[in-house]
């Protein structure tokens, strides 16, 4: 009997900021070679109104292509409540898999903190409120991201970019969030990170670029694009033991459930 069950896209990037400057002279080719490297789909992620804007655009029309919109930490102090009304309506959108990119960067600190916990808490709200998962990018800021969360009661939701260590995984874990990967995971001395890696249930594993940033080792040094998201995949199945195509079947599946993506 053959399987009559949809088989799960090859590779997933959840998160690429593809809409970007860096990528506007060969963007199609961008997405070429993504789609070349297996990369069967990927999360477009909004930054602010502005981006969160381009990334609709974008997405339109492309079955595989996803929006998010969201204010980013860096951004928080900019946004009032005008912006909020028309991120919140981006979301509200049937199209909008995700609410974010947001969180807490106090290694920057680009906005005040005080004006990222207002942001962090509401499109935590928000989320909840429409039924979508939260994407949460947290940098030196562990306690508070953890506290915001709780208090929230957000049950859905992706730690983007992951950088503590597994020590820091249960809290997250328990609200019921996954955990997505890097190319930060592929550079030497992470052994924090490598041992994240190892220790996060393979059913809330996901992979990302965040791209046009943090390309991989084997490509350090040069613009990120999602094609490279193959070198995650390569380095989680390696620390944990797995087959390529195993940790591949299983993050893209796990993203599919995450974001509620239509069956491919
Ligand atoms: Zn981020
Ligand atoms: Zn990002």
């Amino acid at each position: 009997m053959t399987d009559s069950r949809p088989r799960p896209p090859m590779l997933t990037d959840t998160h690429a900021h593809v809409f970007w400057d860096s990528f506007e002279a060969d963007r199609e080719a961008v997405l070429e070679r993504a789609r070349a490297a297996g990369v069967e789909r990927m999360i477009v992620v909004g930054t602010d109104e502005q981006t969160s804007r381009a990334a609709f655009e974008l997405c339109q029309g492309r079955a595989d292509l996803f929006p998010t919109a969201g204010i980013h930490p860096h951004e928080a102090a900019a946004a009032d409540d005008g912006m909020r009304a028309r991120v919140r309506e981006l979301c509200a959108r049937a199209e909008c898999v995700a609410v974010g990119e947001t969180g807490l960067d106090y290694f920057k600190e680009f906005s005040p903190r005080a004006a990222q916990l207002d942001s962090f808490a509401w499109h935590a709200e928000l989320a909840l409120e429409l039924g979508k998962p939260l994407i949460v990018h947290c940098r030196d800021a562990h306690a508070d991201t953890l506290r915001v969360l709780r208090e929230s009661g957000a049950g859905r939701g992706v730690m983007h970019c992951y950088s503590l260590g597994a020590e820091e995984l249960p809290g997250y874990l328990e609200l019921g969030f996954h955990i997505s990967f890097s190319g930060i995971l592929t550079y030497p001395r992470t052994e924090r990170l490598k041992a994240a890696a190892r220790a996060v249930p393979e059913d809330r594993l996901v992979v990302e670029t965040d791209c046009p940033y943090l390309a991989p080792q084997d490509q350090r040094g040069r613009r990120n694009e999602p094609a490279f998201v193959r070198s995650v995949v390569q380095e989680l199945a390696r620390l944990r033991g797995r087959g390529f195509e195993d940790i591949a079947r299983s993050t893209s599946r796990n993203a599919a459930v995450l974001f509620g993506l239509p069956p491919s």
